[in-house]
This record gives structure tokens, C-alpha cells and sequence, in this order.
């Protein structure tokens, strides 16, 4: 599943490709991928110019010179092709630019979502209107005015969307790991240093995988160039029984229905 890192990542290919160039052709192949596509997507964004793309949260945000941003959710498998050689079966919005450039929003499972916001409203857009701050400049002290006087369990806290933007699963549990903070402990009762502590891992971690998904970026140029998803290599993610670096193991547990890894030797 494409998380912030993927995002980032594929908001800079696009940039690439469509930054300050004029759409000269939308294919909606379509009507819907999780819910309905706008029905007036091909008639906005056909002529605009892209004036700039941004990230917010797991959201990718493509502006125009018309006042509109499409924003695009990459949902469980969706991911942007550059220039491919030829339009597949699950390619389900092409945009073609007016240099020849091509690229296509493509998602199997179709968990993903596109929709065109009046880009004065995204803040009151709804699915952005009760986001929390960007993990990539949060402080120790909002962690603190968010977490303050919560019981439950940072690791489900740092999921939640209002108290921290588009952090998912994995980083939050490298996160943790990286801070020495145990998942199960309660949020409101981390100490402002050790908050410190974790505000700095979050914003290594993400930037860590950034980095390497940056360095496949060069392979964005030849055809078929798939943008969102790139290997990366976890602490304790994924490594139930494994050995942690401290010499302890790895453990696995699950909270919220969710799997959390961490090491119970460094994690207090
Ligand atoms: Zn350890």
C-alpha cells in the first residue's frame, strides 16, 4: 500500500512531466474508481495549464491556472504511469500534455479516488478539513497539545489522522522503534523530551524513504516508467521473531485491528 513516502515520490515524477504544461487531452476511461469521477473531469482539465503540484497527508495535489486541484488518492495499489508505451486495462485517467508527455492513474483494485476541488476550498474540503498537522513538520510540543490527556495507545493516536496527517502503518511503527517508545504506552503520558525524540524519528523516517524513492526517479524517463512504489528496508516492520539491532527480538501484536512490530528490549 502506497504510503507517505510513495506519495511524495510520485507528486515530484509528476511534477516532471506536467509541471506548467498545458493538458491538451484528458481520457476518463471510467466513470468511477472507489467512488464516481467527476463527470465534468475531461471539460475542467482539458487546456488548463498545471501551475504546481503539492502533497498533503496520502493526497497528491495537481493545480491549474482554472482554480481547480485534482487530488488523487493512490487508495491500496494505485499508482501514476509516465509516457507508457501503450494504455492498459486498468489505466483509468490519462492526462496528455501539450509537449507529448503522457501519464496514467492506474489501479487495479481501485481503492484510489480522483476529484477536482476549487482550490480556495481544499481546507474546508472534507477529507482535509479534520487532518492534523504534516508529520514532515510536526513539533514535539503540537504532538503534545494533541496527545494531552489521551489514554489510548500512542501507536493508535499516531494513526489518527486529526492528530497527525498521513502517517501510516509502517512508519509509525519505525517511528516508535527509532524513538525507543513503547506502542502500547499511553499518549498523553510521553514525557516532552521523548516527544522530541519521536518527532525527530517520524520526520527520519519519512525523509530516509523519500530519499530512496527519489533515487528511482531517473528510471521515470524511459517508458513505462511506474511512479509510487519502491523496496525499502524496516527496523522492526514486518520482522516478527527477527533480531532488533539492540539484541533483542521483535515482537508482533495487534492493536485496533492493526499489526504492530516492536522491540520490547529498547521500547519503554
Ligand atoms: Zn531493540
Amino acid at each position: 500500500m502506497p504510503e507517505l513516502p510513495e506519495v511524495e515520490t510520485t507528486v515530484r515524477g509528476l511534477e516532471r512531466v506536467l509541471d506548467g504544461r498545458r493538458i491538451a487531452r484528458v481520457e476518463v476511461r471510467r466513470p468511477d474508481i472507489r467512488r464516481p469521477l467527476p463527470e465534468d473531469l475531461g471539460q475542467r482539465l482539458t487546456g488548463a495549464r498545471v501551475t504546481g503540484l503539492r502533497r498533503r497527508a496520502k493526497y497528491g495535489l495537481i493545480d491549474t491556472d482554472r482554480g481547480d486541484t485534482l487530488v488523487f488518492h493512490l487508495g491500496m495499489s494505485g499508482r501514476w504511469r509516465v509516457d507508457p508505451s501503450k494504455i492498459e486495462k486498468h489505466d483509468h485517467v490519462v492526462l496528455e500534455t501539450d509537449d507529448g508527455r503522457r501519464v496514467a492513474l492506474n489501479d487495479p483494485r481501485r481503492f484510489g479516488s480522483v476529484d477536482l476541488v476549487d482550490t480556495g476550498e481544499l481546507p474546508d474540503w472534507p477529507a482535509f478539513a479534520a487532518l492534523g498537522p504534516e508529520p514532515l513538520d510536526i513539533s514535539a510540543k503540537q504532538l503534545r497539545d494533541r496527545l494531552k490527556g489521551r489514554n489510548a495507545p500512542i501507536k493508535g493516536l499516531l494513526l489518527d489522522q486529526s492528530v497527525i496527517a498521513g502517517l501510516g502503518n509502517i512508519y509509525v511503527c519505525e517511528a516508535l522503534h527509532r524513538s525507543g517508545i513503547r506502542p502500547t504506552r499511553p499518549g498523553g503520558s510521553i514525557s516532552l523530551p521523548r516527544l522530541e525524540r519521536l518527532a525527530t524519528a517520524i520526520q527520519d523516517v519519512l525523509a530516509e524513504a523519500i530519499a530512496a524513492g527519489g533515487s528511482t526517479l531517473r528510471d521515470f524517463a524511459s517508458p513505462d516508467g511506474e511512479l509510487g512504489y519502491f523496496s525499502k528496508r524496516f527496523a522492526v516492520y514486518d520482522r516478527e521473531g527477527k533480531a532488533c539491532d539492540c539484541g533483542g527480538t521483535v515482537w508482533r501484536i495487534v492493536q485496533g485491528g492493526r499489526s504492530t512490530f516492536f522491540c520490547p528490549a529498547c521500547q519503554r
